[in-house]
């Protein structure tokens, strides 16, 4: 593919998770031969995860960059084809949905935008050295099990942050909540469980500041600093949870398909996949801050690909 290049398709996916390999293997099964464009991260947040152990289908659990390559694979069989770039810019309004990467544009009659969302991180030294199997997580449903009997810590103040912590308590000993102010941003229910919970200790006033490694590269504690005082602390745990939000990968649709207050899509007509432009469909965690998970994020994509199907098929 050259630089310069023009690619046209019938079906163009945006992104490469569960959402948009879903919709790409129903979309290939209909003779559309989808392009998906995988982005920055091919196969999506599911890829950064050690074991899968709650997608149906899989008695032992299956790694998360297995499953995401054996759908992949399974899309490819069936006439997907990909390529990797990051669009910067889209153009909705005329009959051809135009994508811009570069010098290069893709052109397609419909789009199914399946682009995630991103968990924000903190951005502290460790943090990304021990992500994804090492002791750093965005995910407890993901990997709160391998955290049995051990303490652990969360860091953020909201829903997220209380109902990972509160998860959490089911298999490690300890669950310290480390938020930076002195009053929850969570709902009363949520903050009181949360506050109340004989295994959750709330850290107050407190910011992680840095993970540490032990000799084998596994988390091993975390430094923080007190926010009113300055004062400094050590705390030792095994896993560090980050729930302090997600940033949806939306921000090339701003003012081309309808947006919430937080970046995500809206469905339109009481649908999970339809939007404002006819032929652009949306599925996952772009348009989802609810459920979040790789099977619900499947379900969208497969709904997207009908809805497409049959949008094509009206044309
Ligand atoms: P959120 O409500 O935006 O909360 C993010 C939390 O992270 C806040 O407490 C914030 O602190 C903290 N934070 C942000 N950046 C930080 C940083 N750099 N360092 C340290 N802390 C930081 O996000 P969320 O909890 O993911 O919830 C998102 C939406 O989903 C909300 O509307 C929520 O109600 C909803 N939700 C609902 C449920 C449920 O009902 N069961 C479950 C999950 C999520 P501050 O408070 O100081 O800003």
């Amino acid at each position: 593919m050259s630089e310069n290049s023009t690619i046209q398709k019938t079906v163009i996916i945006l992104g490469s998770g569960c959402a948009g390999l879903t919709a790409a293997i129903y979309t290939a099964r209909a003779n559309l031969n989808p392009l998906v464009i995988e982005g920055k991260q091919p196969g999506g947040q599911l890829t950064t995860t050690s074991e899968v152990e709650n997608f149906p289908g899989f008695p032992e659990g299956v790694d998360g960059f297995m499953l995401m390559d054996n759908l992949r694979k399974q899309s490819a069989r069936f006439g997907t084809e990909f390529a990797n770039d990051l669009i910067e810019s889209v153009e909705l309004d005329g009959p051809k949905k135009i994508l811009k990467a570069g010098s290069r544009t893709y052109e397609a009659d419909t789009l199914i935008v399946a682009t995630g969302a991103s968990p924000r991180l903190l951005g502290i030294p460790g943090e990304q050295q021990m992500f994804g199997g090492k002791g750093v997580t965005t995910c407890a449903t993901c990997d709160g099990a391998f955290y049995r009997d051990m303490e652990v810590a969360v860091v953020g103040g909201g829903d997220s942050a209380c109902e990972e912590a509160l998860f959490l308590t089911r298999f490690c000993s300890k669950v310290y909540l480390v938020h930076r102010r002195d009053e929850l941003r969570a709902s009363k229910i949520m903050a009181d469980r949360a506050i109340n919970h004989e295994k959750i200790e709330v850290l107050w006033n407190t910011i992680p500041v840095s993970a540490n490694e032990d000799e084998n590269g596994q988390l091993k504690s975390i430094n923080t600093q007190n926010t009113v005082t300055g004062e400094a602390g050590e705390l030792a745990i095994k896993g560090l949870f980050i729930a302090i939000g997600h940033i949806p990968n939306t921000q090339p649709f701003a003012g081309k398909l309808t947006l919430d207050d937080e970046g995500y899509f809206i469905p339109e007509n009481g649908s999970q996949v339809l939007t404002n432009v006819p032929g652009v469909f949306v599925a996952g965690d772009c348009a989802d801050h609810k459920y979040r998970q790789a099977i619900t994020a499947a379900g969208m994509g497969c709904q997207a690909a009908i809805e497409a199907e049959r949008w094509l098929a009206e044309q």
